[in-house]
């Protein structure tokens, strides 16, 4: 176990994770009944951005740093608004995890459950949510928190699965991680996240879920730069199931000026460039 998020937390892959997170979240907050958020993969839920990790990547100035610069146009900030109030929640010279952007949409009645198998990391989590009654942090293999944890009691919910991508065959544990849980819960929303270095290997898990029988999915990717495989993390996706119905026209709005701002302009065009298309069409309603 390699990976550490402090080292690339607020990247331009964070704000693509992090705004659809926010957006779900938003939605899941419109309506007064409690809703669960499952963090798998949660890491230590708080960076500090003049830390050693940090600093010696810079990788988050290419990220919220070009964010923090200057707003988007209006259409994306009206979409971007809970990610930014995420954003004010934390101090400027920080940048919140996942579990913080949970933490700050979620309401006093909503329950939070993070996961994260980093000892270190996931004692630095339980010590910054130890006053937070809705939060429970458990060291714990997020692939087995996936089937096991849902469906929450609550039955309204969503469940954010981040993992590093440090080893092989995590396309194929996402996507069977994913079915096994769906199977138990099919009504929740799920968020997936993948690198885009490996294209062939995106492209086949895009066309495996289409095929999974899952209604119902949404797929957002973003490239900041050029694709490689050997070459460093220049693009990224996001698979969201059961969407909340108005998350695609917000990310029509939002992922072509997210491309422009964070776009390194070494693809032609002026910026970066996004796909947004759906993998399967929602469940055909009971005649
Ligand atoms: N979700 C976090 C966020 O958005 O702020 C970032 C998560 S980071 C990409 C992946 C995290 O998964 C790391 O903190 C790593 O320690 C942790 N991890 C790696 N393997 C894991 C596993 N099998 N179960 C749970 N956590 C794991």
């Amino acid at each position: 176990m390699n990976y550490r998020h402090a080292f690339h937390a607020g990247n331009f892959a964070d704000i693509l994770k992090h705004a659809v997170l926010a957006r779900v979240l938003a939605h899941l907050g419109r309506k007064p009944a409690p809703f669960c958020a499952i963090d798998t993969h949660a890491g230590r839920g708080l960076y500090d951005l003049a830390a050693s990790e940090a600093t010696r990547t810079g990788e988050w100035r290419g990220g919220i740093g070009r964010l923090r610069d200057a707003p988007l146009d209006a259409a994306a900030e009206e979409v971007l608004a809970p990610f930014r109030a995420a954003l004010a929640a934390v101090e400027a010279t920080h940048y919140p995890g996942s579990p913080s952007i949970i933490a700050a949409l979620a309401r006093p009645d909503d329950r939070l459950h993070f996961v994260e198998r980093h000892p270190e990391d996931a004692a630095a989590l339980a010590a910054l949510f130890r006053r937070d009654r809705r939060v429970k942090v458990t060291e714990l293999d997020g692939w087995l928190a996936l089937p096991a944890f849902v469906p929450p009691p609550e039955r309204r919910g969503l469940v954010l699965v981040d993992p590093p991508f440090e080893e092989p065959g995590e396309f194929e544990r996402l996507r069977h991680g994913l079915a096994k849980a769906h199977a138990r819960w099919p009504t929740g929303t799920y968020l997936l996240w993948y690198p885009l270095k490996d294209v062939a290997a995106a492209e086949a898990f895009g066309s495996q879920l289409a095929h999974a029988g899952i209604p119902d999915i949404l797929r957002a990717e973003l490239r900041v730069g050029p694709i490689r495989a050997d070459g460093p993390l220049n693009g990224c996706g996001m698979v969201v199931v059961n969407p909340p119905w108005t998350l695609e026209a917000d990310l029509k709005a939002l992922l072509p000026a997210l491309a422009e701002r964070l776009g390194q302009d070494q693809l032609g065009h002026g910026g970066g460039r996004f796909r947004l298309d759906r993998l399967a069409a929602e469940a055909a309603a009971p005649v």
